[in-house]
């Protein structure tokens, strides 16, 4: 089940893990935007973090929403409102533990949100390319009877060809779509970044 104690493991295994992929994040946002999407995100975890410390959450939603809340208010890069409001999202859908199903609907929720917000389409080199794949197959796994962890596994699966996938693109959203032609060649950021997300949430419910 994804109950608080594992709300609260994904959080620092997502600061964890960006304060080691800064570099990487960072170097590829130097390639087609402006270099801070590491430093972003590292400050933005770091702070859901703290924020974690005085926090007695009524349930797994309140952890991730509480870094939602955060990350909305740390980060000022385009990532900061978007992951927050996905994470805001997923944690209203998450009033109580939950099984595979229903982290599948807490999550397209977040999706949902991304959407909403930042009017990204498939194909369009953002965040919704790694994010869209992952849904679905957590979702397909949730639907055929899968564990957490087996669902979690195949979403960071998907989730890492998504990113993979956002090299050929032209960027139409973002920084990197005032570089027209000249984002071809290079894998999106967000959508690596969203990788790594769906990775450690793998990796906790292992
Ligand atoms: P900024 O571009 O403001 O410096 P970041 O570097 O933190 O912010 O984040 C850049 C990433 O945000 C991009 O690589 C892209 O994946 C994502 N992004 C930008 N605009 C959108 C959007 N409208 N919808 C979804 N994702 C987006
Ligand atoms: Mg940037
Ligand atoms: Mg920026």
């Amino acid at each position: 089940l994804f109950d608080t104690p594992l709300a609260e493991a994904w959080v620092r295994a997502i600061a964890a893990a960006v304060e080691k992929e800064e570099g990487r994040l960072t170097e590829l946002d130097s390639a087609i935007g402006d270099g801070d999407h590491g430093s972003n995100l590292r400050r933005g975890f770091a702070a859901a973090l703290t924020a974690l410390d005085g926090l007695r959450p009524a349930g797994p939603g309140a952890v991730l929403s509480k870094a939602g809340t955060t990350l909305i208010s740390k980060v000022g890069g385009a990532s900061g409102p978007l992951y927050g409001k996905a994470f805001r999202a997923i944690g209203a859908a998450l009033p109580g533990p939950a099984g595979p199903a229903d982290l599948a609907d807490a999550l397209a929720a977040g999706l949902d949100a991304v959407r909403t917000l930042g009017r990204a389409e498939p194909g369009d080199k953002t965040i919704v390319d790694a994010y869209t794949p992952a849904v679905a197959a957590f979702r397909a796994c949730a639907a055929a009877g899968a564990a957490l962890p087996e669902a979690a596994g195949a979403a960071a699966d998907a989730a890492e060809q998504g990113a993979r996938d956002t090299i050929p693109l032209r960027a139409r959203k973002g920084r990197a779509s005032y570089l027209g032609e000249r984002s071809i060649g290079h894998q999106d950021p967000g959508a690596t970044s969203t990788a790594l997300l769906f990775r450690t949430l793998a990796e906790v419910a292992a």
